[in-house]
C-alpha cells in the first residue's frame, strides 16, 4: 500500500512525540527535535560525535522494527539499510 504525504506527516509527528534523542549523550542542541531514524528527517546537521546511542530503548525502535543506530550521524533507517 502506498503511503501518501499526509500519512508520512502523521507518522513523523508520532515519531517525534516518542523520540528520546534529547536525553542521549550524543545529542547536541541546535534546535532539532530528533526523529533522525525517520526517512523524511534523517541526519542531524550538528551531531557529529558518537558518544553512545539510546535508540534501542526508544518506543519507536520496537514499533518500527528498527535495526540500525546512530541515525543522527549515519542517516535514517532507510538510508542505512
Ligand atoms: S529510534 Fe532514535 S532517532 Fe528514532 S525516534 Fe527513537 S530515539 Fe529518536
Ligand atoms: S539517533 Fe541515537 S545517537 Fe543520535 S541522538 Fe538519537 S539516540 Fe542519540
Amino acid at each position: 500500500m502506498e503511503v501518501g504525504p499526509g500519512e508520512m506527516e502523521e507518522r513523523e509527528k508520532i515519531v517525534l512525540s516518542m523520540c528520546t534523542c534529547k536525553s542521549c549523550p550524543s545529542f547536541e542542541d541546535c534546535g532539532e527535535n530528533g526523529g533522525f531514524c525517520f526517512p523524511t528527517i534523517g541526519k542531524s546537521s550538528c551531531i557529529k560525535t558518537e558518544n553512545g546511542c539510546i535508540c534501542g530503548g526508544c518506543p519507536v525502535y520496537e514499533k518500527m522494527g528498527l535495526k540500525n543506530i546512530y541515525f543522527c550521524i549515519r542517516g535514517s533507517e532507510k538510508e542505512q539499510s
